[in-house]
């Protein structure tokens, strides 16, 4: 009996094993598993220590505040962290031995602001924009960061550990950019060393590159999406397609079954109404737990996908904040209490409610609530003898 009628149960087995299947896929790379947004999720601590357990040697964070925690919790595998303002607490990072992405010139100043008042050297990663246009310093901003960050080594203020980019198609493999972005990464790495700048790691596949091209894999690889078992490039395989197991199952227990009437509108608006005389499920489930409401079954169109007794069934009527509503069938074995499946093992997919909702499926387990418990389990035979 659990307090919350709705979980997301997470197999720290599943992540383990993809952690293993990366490892083994990357070849010689080391692999940096992405544990930001609460491990997608997830939950950054077990899921780092799992992936860790699977092999993965560094972890990666978008927040400070999330390499610190992993940290706070023990945590003593390599960590890079990549996104923060003027202003941060760098020291904290550098204190606590977590690596920073350069990707202004301002955060090499105030790196080195940190590495002084820590009374330790930092060490970064310099981040080129190679053609994402996101962060990271342009092929124009480089030369003179460069030409700081060399000084500031031979200072003793800092070291260059690795110089990194990310893609903008690597979901579409094959796509000319790819090429042209490692290009810039190389002719980057170039102009590095021809200051005397020597980094060891240089990386840019996150799980489609690290999936699709070993071209790009180079020194690490930073796959996120993959270490939980979704495909990155569904249009080219399923996760079973590159040997990973999806870990996140989100399951309810139905809070309501009753019968309705045909022609009897269901949830706000009325937008799905009974086509006959029905069953109809109430799923303590809605936007205030991350359910999308762009995943509503409406204009006669069904919602998203539910597994429900063996049977695939689909979300009727507006998804609310804290519920919706299932059409059971006038032939309906279900009674309350009765456990439904939203996604995960015997049930469908991320990627199906990815779909249904017009998102991907890293929206779909990222963007889960906190208000939903997570169960943690491990079904890794393999890898028992590491606990
Ligand atoms: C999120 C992120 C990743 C992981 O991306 P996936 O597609 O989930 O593998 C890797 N590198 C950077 C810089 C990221 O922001």
């Amino acid at each position: 009996m659990s307090l919350y009628p709705a979980r997301a149960v997470v197999d720290l087995g599943a992540i383990r094993a993809n952690a293993r299947t990366l490892c083994r896929i990357a070849d010689g790379a080391a692999v940096l598993a992405v544990v930001k947004a609460d491990a997608y999720g997830h939950g950054l601590v077990p899921v780092a220590r799992a992936a860790v357990e699977g092999g993965a040697t560094w972890l990666g964070t978008a927040q400070l505040t999330e390499a610190l925690a992993l940290r706070e919790a023990g945590i003593d595998a390599r960590v890079l962290t990549w996104l923060y303002a003027p202003g941060a607490p760098l020291e904290l990072a550098v204190a606590a031995d977590i690596d920073l992405a350069v990707a202004a010139r301002w955060a090499l100043d105030e790196i080195a602001a940190a590495a002084r008042s820590a009374g330790r050297p930092a060490r970064v990663h310099l981040k080129v924009d190679t053609g994402l246009g996101r962060n990271g310093l342009t092929p124009a901003e480089l030369p003179p960061v460069l030409d700081a960050a060399a000084e500031l080594q031979s200072a003793g203020l800092l070291r260059v550990v690795g110089v990194f980019s990310h893609l903008a198609f690597a979901d579409s493999p094959g796509h000319p950019s790819l090429q042209h972005q490692l290009s810039v990464l190389h002719e980057s790495v170039d102009a590095a060393r021809s200051r005397g700048i020597e980094p060891e790691l240089r990386h840019i596949a996150a799980s489609a590159a690290t999936l699709t091209a070993p071209e790009l894999h180079l020194d690490l690889v930073r796959p996120g999406l993959a270490l939980y078992g979704l495909s990155p490039v569904p249009q080219v395989g399923g996760p079973e397609d590159f040997g990973l197991v999806p870990a996140m199952t989100l399951e309810a227990e139905l809070a309501t079954v009753k019968q309705l009437p045909a022609g009897h509108g269901v949830s706000y608006a009325h937008h799905y109404v009974t086509p006959t005389a029905t069953t109809v499920g109430v799923v303590p489930l809605g936007y205030g737990d991350g359910i999308p409401r762009h995943a509503s079954g409406v204009d006669g169109a069904p919602g998203a996908p539910i597994g429900s007794a063996g049977r695939a069934l689909a979300i009727a009527g507006r998804v609310c904040m804290d519920q919706f509503m299932v059409d059971l069938g006038p032939e309906a074995v279900e009674v309350a209490g009765d456990r439904v499946v939203l996604f995960g093992a015997g049930g469908p997919s991320a990627e199906d409610w990815a779909r249904a909702a017009g998102t991907i499926s890293y929206e779909i387990v990222t963007r889960l609530g906190a208000r939903v418990p997570r169960v943690y389990v491990d079904h890794d035979d393999a890898g028992k003898d590491h606990r």
